[in-house]
């Protein structure tokens, strides 16, 4: 398992290790989320990147002798996708490759954490009145929606231009080398240890949930960017690790697909979902005044910088997760956000200052 200790990965090995049926090689330089498992003996973390030239001999080993390669290992935050291009790309296509390239010399199934990005925008988001009432237009199906990306210039693609080559490259290798692959495509996975909350446990700009979160827990006011009129669909951890271990379990289905794993029940605007989640704070610190929490509006290029551009909307097609995997996702928004909002209340609200109501 590479990038084993990130917000997915940590929850992955919760699942897997907690079964007492896996034995787990993983691949971080990062630890902090998985400490309760540093002491398992089923779990063997190698502490460094998975593509160091020093750890090349055991990686090798590893894939040899797995019946399953996960790779999860990326640069996956889009405020450094516009920042930090070069290591963007580096990180999600570059130091992949010799993962895909050691899968398919070895014929070790790989099963490969890519994004909804690579759908990019809509064809509804490029339409001048719109077209969000045709799901041909917007809805994102896996092995027919084309993969629409903005302009160079706009740097905010490097990320999801990098996850579609390397989608590409495991493609062509399956065709030309008869790589066992399988490919996930998440659509905004939350809960508990995704991400940080910046000057407590990390530094930067995290996603969306953690940005709101941190400005909750500063009395700060949450910032909508571009007024927050992106949509979102999403889907709780805990259902998504059961999809994941429900393609690890199912190699003959899985095997050879792409798979779309949301839920298109919990689609929120942003700004919705700031609300929602002010409305939770109040509810668990039981301080009224959250219900009135500040949200301001920003333009993209405040936020970001210079080269953002955002996806219109995420709404997932899941006929094939639903078929072949018996997978249909179920735990409303209001649920993910409670549990996931408490964890981080539980975990760093000491010494936070009022609500900052009106
Ligand atoms: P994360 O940032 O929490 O975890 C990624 C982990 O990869 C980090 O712990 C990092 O240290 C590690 N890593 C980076 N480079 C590495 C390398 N060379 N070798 C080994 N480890 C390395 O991200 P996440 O949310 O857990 O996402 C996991 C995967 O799922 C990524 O591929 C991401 O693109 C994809 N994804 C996630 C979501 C989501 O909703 N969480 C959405 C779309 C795509
Ligand atoms: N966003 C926002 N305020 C923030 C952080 C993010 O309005 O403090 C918006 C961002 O512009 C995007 C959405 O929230 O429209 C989701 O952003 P996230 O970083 O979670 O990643 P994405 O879903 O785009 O991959």
């Amino acid at each position: 398992m590479l990038g084993c200790g990130g917000f997915i990965g940590s929850h992955l090995l919760d699942r897997m290790l907690g079964d007492g049926r896996f034995r787990v090689d993983g691949w971080d330089p990062e630890d902090g989320k998985i400490q309760a498992h540093l002491g398992n003996p089923r779990f063997r973390l190698h502490r460094r990147p998975a593509n160091a030239p020093e750890t090349r001999a055991e990686l090798e080993q590893a894939v040899r002798s797995a019946d399953a390669v996960i790779n999860l290992a990326a640069i996956c935050n889009p405020s450094e996708y516009n920042t930090r291009p070069l290591s963007v790309i580096h990180a999600n296509l570059f130091d992949v490759y010799p993962v895909i390239l050691l899968c398919a010399e070895h014929g070790r199934w790989l099963v490969n954490l890519s994004t909804s990005e690579v759908y990019g925008r809509t064809i509804a988001g490029y339409l001048p009145g719109g077209g969000y009432d045709d799901p041909d237009l917007y809805e994102l199906r896996e092995d027919e929606t084309p993969l629409v990306l903005g302009p160079v210039r706009n740097q905010r693609w490097t990320y999801a231009c990098a996850k579609q080559m390397v989608e590409r490259l495991i493609y062509a290798h399956h065709m030309e080398d008869g790589l066992p692959f399988t490919i996930i495509r998440p659509l905004n996975f939350f809960g508990p240890r995704m991400d940080y909350i910046p000057s407590r446990d990390g530094d930067g700009v995290p996603r969306v949930l953690a940005c709101f979160m941190a400005a909750l827990l500063a009395g700060e006011p949450m910032r909508l960017v571009d007024g927050g009129r992106a949509r979102r669909t999403i889907v709780s951890i805990h259902e998504a690790v059961d999809a994941i271990c429900r393609i690890l379990e199912r190699p003959q289905a899985a095997q050879g697909e792409i798979f779309n794993i949301g839920n298109r029940d919990n689609e929120v605007t942003i700004a919705e979902l700031a609300d929602r989640m002010r409305k939770t704070y109040a509810r668990i610190t039981g301080d009224a005044r959250y219900n009135d929490h500040p949200i301001v509006e920003t333009s993209a290029e405040d936020f970001y910088g210079a080269g953002y551009e955002d996806c219109d909307r995420r709404m997932p097609d899941l006929t094939k997760a639903e078929r072949l995997l018996g997978w249909s996702p179920k735990v409303p928004l209001d649920d993910i956000l409670l549990e996931t909002m408490t964890h981080f209340h539980e975990a760093h609200a000491a010494g936070r200052p009022a609500a900052a109501g009106p």
